[in-house]
C-alpha cells in the first residue's frame, strides 16, 4: 500500500498542536516530502488527482515506555495468573500476540517491554521484526535483574553475586538496549509502604549502571519508596519506573541529571478503582487513594521542575489491559494538571528522543510514523481510545471501524 496524502483538520508534531487546518501532509516511499496549508492545498489537489485520507487529528504514533508483552493484563483471575507462568512458551507468545493486536489497535507504533525471565519478549520484538504488516516496534531488555530471594521472578534473573555484573550484563547487552533492574520491592498497600530494603547497595548499582553504560546501554530501575528513590538518583540511573512515593527534593535531583520518570498510574489506579478484586479493606482503599493523589502532585511538580516525563503503562499488570492501559496513563497525565502537548510529548517525541530513536515528529524529512483520529481528541481526549488508523513507513492499518 502506499498512501501518498492525508488530510487533517489538525495535528500535533510532536511538539505543539497546529489547529488552523486543514493541512496535507504528502508522503513519498515513506518519508513526510511536504506538509501543506491554506490556497497550497487546493493548487497540490488540482495538479494530480489522488486518493486523500481525511482525518480530524494525526499524531505521531505512540510510544508505551512500561509494557510486558508476555502479561495479560485483562486477566483478574489470581489462579489463572499464577497457572500461566507454568504454561509453555507456545501459550505465552500467543498471548503476547493477543496483546500486540490490542496494542496496535490503541495507535501505538512503539513500546519498550520491561522485562519477562521468559525471552517471549526478544521472540515477539524478533518476529516483527521481519513482518511487514505489522506498524509496531517493540525495544527489549529480555530479563531484568534482581537479587536472590526478592521480588520480580517473573520479569528478573537473580544476580547472586555482584562480582558476576559484568558477565550477566554483558550477555543482556549482545541482544538489548536497556537494563532492567529490579531495585525495590512492590508497595504492600495495606500497610501503604514499599516492602523491605532497596535491593542492593548504592556500590552495586553504581557499578550496574557503569557497567551497562560502558557497554552501550541505558537502565530503567523498578523502583518505590525513598530509600530506592534516593539510591536511584545517586547511581544515576537513566529511569525511574513507578517511583511511588516521591518527594521533592529527589524531582529536583532528577531534574538536574536529566534522569527520566514513568510514573506508571494504572496498576494502583486498578487496585482504587476495583478494591472488590484483592478485597481491600476500606482503610487499604484510604492508602490506595492516598499513594494515587500524591503521585498526581508530584507528576505536576515534576513538570514544572522539568523532569523528563514519560508515559508508561506497565500493561499485563493485574488490570492494566494493553494498548487502552496507554491512553488511561495519557489522562491521568491530564489529571494532574499536565498542558495536552505535555502529555503527548510524553508519550511520542521525549521517548523517542531518550532513547535516541529517528524522530517520528511531523515534520518534512521524518519517517511518516502516524495515527489517525476520525473523532477529534482536542474536543474530547476520551478520543484518543479510538484512532481511525496508523501509518508507519509502508504499512498503512485500519482500525475501530
Ligand atoms: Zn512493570
Amino acid at each position: 500500500m502506499s498512501l501518498r496524502l492525508i488530510k487533517t483538520a489538525a495535528y500535533f508534531d510532536g511538539v505543539s498542536i497546529h489547529r488552523n487546518g486543514p493541512y496535507l501532509i504528502e508522503i513519498h516511499r515513506g518519508y513526510i516530502a511536504a506538509i501543506l496549508n491554506g490556497e497550497d492545498i487546493r493548487l497540490r489537489l488540482n495538479v494530480e488527482e489522488n486518493d486523500v485520507l481525511e482525518t480530524s487529528f494525526l499524531m505521531p504514533g505512540l510510544v508505551d515506555a512500561h509494557v510486558h508483552v508476555f502479561l495479560d493484563g485483562a486477566e483478574l483471575n489470581f489462579k489463572a495468573r499464577s497457572d500461566y507462568q507454568k504454561s509453555d512458551f507456545e501459550n505465552m507468545m500467543a498471548t503476547a500476540q493477543s496483546n500486540i493486536s490490542k496494542t496496535v489497535k490503541a495507535g501505538i507504533t512503539l513500546f519498550r517491554d520491561a522485562g519477562d525471565k521468559f525471552g517471549v519478549n526478544h521472540a515477539t520484538r524478533n518476529e516483527l521484526l521481519n513482518d511487514n504488516d505489522i506498524p509496531l516496534t517493540i525495544r527489549s531488555p529480555g530479563f531484568g535483574i534482581k537479587k536472590p530471594k526478592r521480588y520480580g521472578g517473573f520479569i528478573a534473573r537473580d544476580l547472586v553475586d555482584i562480582r558476576h555484573a559484568d558477565t550477566t550484563v554483558g550477555e543482556i547487552a549482545r541482544d538489548s538496549n536497556d537494563l532492567k533492574i529490579i531495585l525495590t520491592g512492590i508497595i504492600d498497600f495495606k500497610a501503604g509502604e514499599v516492602k523491605g530494603d532497596p535491593q542492593f547497595t548504592l556500590e552495586e548499582l553504581s557499578a550496574l549502571v557503569d557497567i551497562s553504560h560502558a557497554k552501550g546501554m541505558q537502565t530503567f530501575a523498578h523502583c518505590s519508596g525513598l530509600a530506592g528513590l534516593e539510591l536511584a538518583v545517586k547511581a544515576r540511573v537513566d529511569s525511574i519506573e513507578h517511583g511511588f512515593f516521591m518527594n521533592k527534593e529527589i524531582l529536583e535531583k532528577m531534574a538536574e541529571h536529566q534522569i527520566a520518570w514513568v510514573p506508571t498510574f494504572s496498576p494502583v489506579y486498578f487496585q482504587w478503582k476495583h478494591p472488590e478484586y484483592a478485597g481491600w479493606d476500606e482503610s487499604t482503599v484510604g492508602n490506595l487513594r492516598k499513594i494515587i493523589d500524591s503521585h498526581y502532585q508530584h507528576v505536576k511538580i515534576a513538570q514544572a521542575l522539568g523532569v523528563l516525563l514519560v508515559a508508561g503503562s506497565d500493561a499485563g499488570s493485574y488490570g492494566v489491559d494493553h494498548g487502552r492501559a496507554l491512553i488511561d496513563e495519557l489522562l491521568h497525565f491530564l489529571a494532574a494538571g499536565l498542558s495536552l502537548e505535555e502529555t503527548l510529548t510524553s508519550a511520542t517525541s521525549r521517548p523517542r528522543m531518550l532513547w535516541s530513536l529517528p524522530s517520528a515528529n511531523i515534520e518534512v524529512g521524518n519517517q511518516i510514523d502516524v495515527v489517525g483520529y476520525k473523532s477529534c481528541p482536542l474536543k474530547k481526549a476520551k478520543n484518543f481510545y479510538l484512532p481511525s488508523f496508523t501509518v508507519k513507513a509502508d504499512t498503512f492499518t485500519a482500525h475501530n471501524i
